[in-house]
């Protein structure tokens, strides 16, 4: 594929010309910095954009909106840069890419962090620690605090204090026509609605509130292993736990080859292994009692369940999801696990493709069903758990068998869906399932509003809600 047809186009004298008025950085194709810049941490989606802009500020981002239009530049936004679909970049085009905003507030009076659009987690999640407190953050710490929170938000402390889409207090959206605009719920209500959830569909997002809680600083948390043999025993333990268990516990059904982790013994290293995955957000005596039964499903391989730093555990995963590696991602939200269920997953631990690949199961419910249906955007709010397939691997030319093996989980279990996917997840042919997303009610709200803010789809990089 050439990288250079579309970058040429630019006029260079009128760029530069507009360029007086811009404070941040601008990278070209010809500019050293251009190699890592055009990057997305899904090394599938492989794009070369002619423009990418990293504002300072709001009146950067309103100048880059209106330079890209003006011009007739398709726009991608970029935050932390996970988009699994490759929303964060664009073949020809502009990317906004926001992380050189990096401003954090912590107001320890009123429990509330006030955030910039280019935050990761690991970030924001050591500013608040330092005083006790945290949101609901991603599973893994390079995560953008952005995109994370517009598409909903899914983390350890979900059960307890919700989403992240829910601790959105309010928010400023540069829109496509060059207002700053301001989301709470006294002021544009409807459109805080709309970014609890339904993504980077209404304007450019440059600062977020959140509701912070006092978290830790010591959390039960890490990880237990069984082998794959018991895979349907810890399901089924992990299914018949979800409904009684406390709002404090966030467990993670995990199903993957073992990893050549020191705390493994070598054996086990490739071998099928399940793993509860979780964290107990309540006193450590609690979590105790709470995790026993753990150890007696079947008998652990390793169990790194301790108390912990909440800072350490969000930083857990973070080794097995660096960048660089190939990704095709599917999601299903669940309305049940019957055993029918749970000898699918099995059948496809014994046929999983890549050392790198895993399928995941996080319990949902607690305090994200509080939030009635309508009440945001995000959707599939009474679904007590969430697939999410993961696959990974290692070289380009390999990608139809790892591709192969996720449709086919995913097809299998189709019987057992709630009816709707979460956009976080998606992948690039999974645009067509956005309504289902949100359910039909929802989704003609949203439109109403995507007309309104962005009546000619110019942010359509995204889990697109037609205007
Ligand atoms: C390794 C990994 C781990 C993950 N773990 C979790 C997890 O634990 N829980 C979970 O819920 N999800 C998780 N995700 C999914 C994640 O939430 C999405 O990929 C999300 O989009 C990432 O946000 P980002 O800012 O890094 O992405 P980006 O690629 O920068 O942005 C994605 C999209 O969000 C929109 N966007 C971003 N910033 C803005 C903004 N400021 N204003 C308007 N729109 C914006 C744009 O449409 C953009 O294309 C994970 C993804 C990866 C790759």
């Amino acid at each position: 594929m050439s990288r250079s047809s579309a970058v040429i186009t630019l006029d260079q004298s009128d760029l530069q010309a507009w360029a007086a008025g811009f404070a941040g950085e601008i990278i070209q194709p010809a500019d050293p910095a251009y190699a890592d810049a055009r990057k997305v941490w899904n090394e599938s989606i492989q794009k070369d954009p002619a423009l990418l802009l990293r504002p300072t500020g709001s009146s950067d981002v309103i100048a880059a909106l209106a330079y890209a239009r003006d011009r007739g530049l398709e726009v991608a936004v970029r935050a932390g840069g996970h988009s699994i679909a490759g929303f964060s970049t664009t073949e020809g085009g502009m990317v906004i890419d926001l992380s050189r905003l990096k401003g954090i507030r912590v107001d320890t009076q009123h429990r509330r962090a006030h955030v910039q659009a280019g935050v990761l987690w690991k970030e924001l999640d050591r500013e608040t620690q330092a005083f006790g407190l945290a949101v609901t953050g991603g599973l893994i710490s390079s995560t953008g605090v952005a995109g994370f929170t517009l598409g909903g938000g899914i983390g350890w402390l979900q059960r307890k204090h919700g989403l992240a889409c829910d601790n959105l207090v309010s928010a400023d959206v540069v829109t496509v026509d060059g207002s700053l605009v301001h989301a709470s719920e006294k002021e544009n209500s409807d459109l805080l609605w709309a970014l609890r959830g339904g993504g980077g569909n209404f304007g450019i997002v440059t600062s977020f509130e959140f509701e912070l809680h006092p978290v830790g600083p010591e959390v039960m948390s890490g990880l237990t292993f069984y082998p794959g043999e018991s895979a349907s025993d810890v399901l089924a333990f992990f299914r018949d736990l979800q409904p009684r268990a406390s709002r404090d516990l966030m467990l993670a059904a995990v199903l993957r080859l073992a990893p050549p982790a020191p705390f493994l013994p070598e054996d086990v290293h490739g071998k099928p292994v399940i793993v509860l995955a979780g964290m107990h957000a309540g006193p450590l005596d609690q979590a105790s009692r709470e995790l026993a039964p753990l150890k007696d499903i079947a008998k652990p391989i390793a169990d790194v369940m301790v108390p912990r730093p909440y800072v350490q555990m969000q930083t857990l995963l973070d080794a097995s999801w660096q960048p660089g590696f190939q990704n095709y991602w599917k999601a299903e939200y669940l309305s049940a696990l019957p055993d029918g269920a749970i000898q699918v997953l099995v059948d496809h631990l014994a046929t999983i493709t890549s050392p790198l690949s895993d399928f995941k199961i996080p319990f949902l419910g607690g305090a994200i069903s509080d939030v009635p249906e309508e009440g945001s955007a995000y959707g599939h709010r009474d679904a007590p758990f969430i697939l999410n397939i993961n696959a990974r691997w290692a070289e380009s030319s390999d990608a139809d068998r790892h591709i192969a093996w996720t449709r086919d989980l995913w097809r299998e279990m189709q019987p057992y869906s709630a009816g709707g996917t979460y956009t976080n997840f998606t992948s690039v042919d999974d645009q067509d399932r956005t309504p289902d997303s949100y359910g039909e009610v929802k989704y003609k709200r949203l439109s109403e509003l995507k007309r309104r803010f962005d009546p000619e789809n110019v942010l359509h990089l995204n889990q697109n809600i037609r205007p």
